[in-house]
């Protein structure tokens, strides 16, 4: 076994985590090990400190960039020394339709998830990149493009690829009108994402606070979702609405500025049904959702962002402040994402 250190929530009411030791196994034939230099902070990790999915004691972090410190004895993609980014998923099935169709996000048989999974092959529980050394499969691992800073590039390995796998699936490009709900850290890579694209793109916040910051990362506008008369004036207006909003919420207002055939694409938990969506009816519109992104549209979206020059806007904390990072996400005070610099966790 390899030791490492890292950061584990021990209690479900608190942000606060605990330095713990962690056990990495052995390398097998094709695993590399990683030594984290910096992990964003989602809020999917808030979640499910909190319980969303029921687990306990987990060791959060599911966006990570490094450095290769070793490789097993098969390894013939990375080499000692090498960058590497790592996303939400670590292994899946390799074999069923999805797998097959570079969508190992929805392998039928589960993709194993970077934490709070189950090894394929020895059934330990996975443990997240909160801490200063990662072993996983070399098939799942990115080399990270030498124009993309470390710290700045963790966040597209969930919250980037969360978002353009959505955008890619549904044509999104010149013409287009896309909204994104909800400014935080998938959202304001998604706003980065689809103006490079090329479309017309919209933020759909709660106040003008950020504003500003929408025109900068390269939308052409904002609507205020809580004043109905934005929200009327802007009737039928998108083609798509990426709603990347944390919190539960109402989808109505967000589906009636849909046009003919308009989307509304969900990518934020918690997911709702029943008659909030009633508004689906009017208009031939659809509602689909998204979960991470594939391999091939991972590899993709990393060449995208190093030709666009694009990372995320980070505020890049020792790992030691992990609880001010998770308290401050839960208040929404990040722009736009929250990234643990794990070095502290040498000493
Ligand atoms: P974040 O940085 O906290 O951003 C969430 C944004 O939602 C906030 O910036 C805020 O935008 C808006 N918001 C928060 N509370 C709200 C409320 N009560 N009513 C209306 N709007 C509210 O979170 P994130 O890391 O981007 O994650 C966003 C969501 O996506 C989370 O639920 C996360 O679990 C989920 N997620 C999904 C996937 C996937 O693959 N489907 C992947 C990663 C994360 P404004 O200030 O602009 O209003
Ligand atoms: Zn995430």
């Amino acid at each position: 076994m390899r030791t490492t250190t890292g950061w584990q929530s021990l209690d479900p009411d608190s942000n606060a985590l605990t330095r713990v030791t962690i056990e990495r196994r052995d390398l097998r034939p094709d695993d590399i090990a990683v030594r984290i230099d910096y992990c964003g902070v989602c809020h999917s990790d808030l979640h499910r400190i909190h319980g969303l999915l029921g687990e306990r004691d987990l060791v959060p972090g599911h966006e990570a960039t490094g450095v290769v410190v070793a490789t097993g004895a098969e390894v013939t993609g990375f080499a000692v020394g090498e960058r590497v980014a790592i996303g939400t998923i670590i292994d899946s099935c390799g074999e069923c339709a999805m797998c097959l169709a570079g969508q190992e996000n929805y392998c039928y048989d589960h993709p194993t998830t970077t934490y709070g999974g189950t090894d394929r092959i020895d059934a330990t529980p996975t443990v997240g990149a909160y801490s200063r050394e990662y072993v996983l499969r070399e098939k799942f691992a990115f080399h990270l493009p030498d124009s993309l800073a470390p710290a700045a590039a963790a966040p597209l390995m969930c919250a980037g690829v969360s978002v353009w796998e959505p955008l890619r699936a549904a044509g999104v490009g010149p013409g287009s009108r896309v909204a994104v709900a909800g400014l935080g850290g998938l959202g304001h890579l998604a706003v980065k994402l689809a103006a490079a694209l090329g479309a017309e793109v919209t933020v759909l916040s709660r106040s003008t606070a950020k504003e500003r910051d929408a025109l900068r990362l390269g939308a052409s506008g904002l609507v205020v979702t809580t004043d109905e008369a934005q929200v009327g004036a802007a009737r039928g207006r998108f083609d798509l609405i990426l709603d990347t909003i944390s919190a539960d919420h109402e989808f109505t207002p967000l589906i009636s500025m849909l046009g003919l055939d308009g989307t509304l694409c969900v990518v934020g938990n918690p997911l709702l049904a029943g008659p909030k969506l009633r508004e689906l009816g009017t208009g031939r519109k659809k509602l689909t959702s998204s979960g991470t992104g594939g391999l091939r549209q991972t590899a993709e979206m990393l060449e995208f962002c190093a030709a666009h020059d694009i990372t995320a806007d980070v505020e890049t904390l020792p790992s030691s402040e992990v609880e001010t990072a998770l308290n401050r996400l839960a208040d929404g005070d990040v722009r736009y994402r929250f990234v643990l610099d794990l070095s502290d966790l040498d000493t």
